[in-house]
């Protein structure tokens, strides 16, 4: 699943490596494709209601592999409906149930008027990410999932408490698509350095310029919802 973007993180990502001479190999997994054994970076775009229903048999049957990466530390970035679906289940704004892997403590339930525009969320150690999203499903986090941070009013997981996303270990899902790490270069090295100590290598990053990026996230942060 790909919509608003979403394929633009694995691009920031290999980028960022790359710019450092660090190696770093794309795995595209589609239906019936293997995750690879030595996956360090998990990464899951948006979609429509109907494409999450087109992939939910081939989502759901991957439940305990996911759940067994989550455990051991993999770093997981799911952005909106793929993040709706490593929770427990979404279920439509027509009643369809979507069932989820319950990677993440979190249910979400569609409503007919959704949350679109511009957003943002301010995290306690990757500070803001910016980013847009557009979604029916409203998230609750259960006792086992932690917000990704706040956000403004009527936006983020269900426009009521002020909470965006949902963390757990390594596993992070938001409703930002963008991408959200084109203009979050914080969050991005905080994924890669995460996927390096899980195996146990040096995390230290060498610095790059991100004046762009962070210059984008100025703009787009005034702009209107
Ligand atoms: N279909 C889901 C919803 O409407 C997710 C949308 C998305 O990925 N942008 O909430």
């Amino acid at each position: 699943m790909n919509i608003y973007g979403d394929t633009g993180n694995v691009l920031v990502l290999r980028k960022r490596l790359q710019w450092r001479d660090r190696p770093v190999y794309v795995t595209p997994v589609s239906i019936g494709d293997p995750i690879p054994a030595d996956a360090d970076i998990l990464l899951g775009g948006g979609g429509q209601d109907a494409a999450q229903g087109e992939i939910g048999a081939d989502f759901a049957s991957r439940g305990p592999e996911l759940r067994a990466l989550a455990d051991d530390g993999v770093v997981m970035l799911a952005i909106c409906g793929s993040y709706q679906m490593l929770g427990h289940e979404f279920v439509t704004s027509e009643g369809r149930r979507i069932a989820g892997v319950g990677v993440l403590d979190v249910v979400t339930h569609g409503q007919r008027e959704r949350l679109i525009g511009n957003n943002w969320v301010d995290t306690p150690d990757a500070g803001r990410l910016v980013g847009y999203e557009n979604h029916s499903g409203l998230t609750t986090l259960g006792p086992g999932a932690a917000p990704l941070g706040r956000t403004q009013p009527g936006r983020g997981n269900n426009g009521q408490d002020g909470t965006e996303g949902a963390v757990r270990d390594n596993v992070i899902g938001t409703y930002l698509h963008g991408p959200v790490l084109a203009k979050s270069p914080r969050f991005a090295d905080d994924l890669l350095r995460r996927a390096y100590e899980r195996r146990g290598e040096p995390a230290d990053l060498e610095p790059l310029d991100d004046s762009l990026p962070e210059q984008a996230a100025r703009v787009a942060v005034a702009r209107p919802r």
